[in-house]
């Protein structure tokens, strides 16, 4: 048996990073790692307890929130204290939200703690926006995702309608611009590409051709372990 590998995936809101680990995870029978819905769980929890603008009370949260994902049939159960929140923490309000909180570096070492600690098992997609420079430096496989924000609003928007909410297109474009901007600006853990991170913009790519390019590119990690061997 090959020795298990990481594959981390980050980039902008709406680039594709969950399809394609969720893709590439259901694929290879690994474990998927959306770490977005982590600082989401949070930013929930901290807007419904009314403590989202107390820093101090935020990060006391994310030291003792007991925070749970289960990966069901391609979708990300989230649970905080044993109660199911997967659907709370995709609302526009969480959105507006979730990059005040992600800036917050004791949430980040928490959070970062947590997720190292999943991946120790090994053979594991993760994607967010520090895990190709953050959380699994050593990552066998980084990419770095990202299309047009015209792509990435229109995938976002289609979501939003699918699910009935009232949103306008502007609002959605807004919102995914100054999300990147606020994720990417930020002192700690900011979204970048790692160095070593393979850039994929996937805006004219269809989502099986996607999934065919990046399942060779495990391949080939995977062979490149095998002869080290
Ligand atoms: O990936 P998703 O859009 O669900 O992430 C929500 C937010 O969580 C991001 O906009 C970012 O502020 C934060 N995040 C982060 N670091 C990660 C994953 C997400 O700061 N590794």
């Amino acid at each position: 048996m090959p020795r298990k590998i990481i594959i981390a995936i980050d980039g902008p809101a709406g680039s594709g990073k969950s399809t394609a680990a969720k893709n590439i995870a259901q694929k290879l029978g690994f474990t998927y790692l959306d770490t977005g819905a982590m600082y989401r769980a949070i930013t929930f929890m901290a807007l419904r307890k009314g403590i989202a603008e107390d820093v101090p009370a935020v990060i006391d949260l994310a030291r003792n929130i007991d925070l749970r994902l289960q990966f069901d049939n391609g979708v990300t159960r989230v649970f905080v204290n044993d109660e199911e929140v997967t659907d709370q923490i995709r609302t526009a309000e969480v959105n507006a939200k979730v990059s005040d909180i992600s800036k917050i570096p004791e949430v980040r070492a928490e959070l970062v703690k947590i997720q190292k600690k999943l991946g120790e098992r090994g053979n594991i997609v993760a994607e967010g926006r520090d895990v190709t420079t953050v959380v699994f430096p050593n990552a066998d496989l980084k990419i770095y995702m990202t299309a047009t924000l015209e792509e990435r609003t229109n995938r976002r928007y289609k979501e939003f309608k699918e699910k009935n909410v009232e949103i306008s297109r502007e609002e959605v474009k807004e919102n995914l611009a100054k999300r990147d901007r606020l994720d990417s600006g930020r002192a700690v853990s900011p979204l970048k590409k790692a160095d070593d991170a393979l850039e994929f913009d996937n805006t004219t790519i269809s989502i099986p051709n996607e999934l065919d390019i990046l399942i060779d590119k495990v391949k080939e990690v995977l062979d490149g372990n095998r002869k080290s061997r």
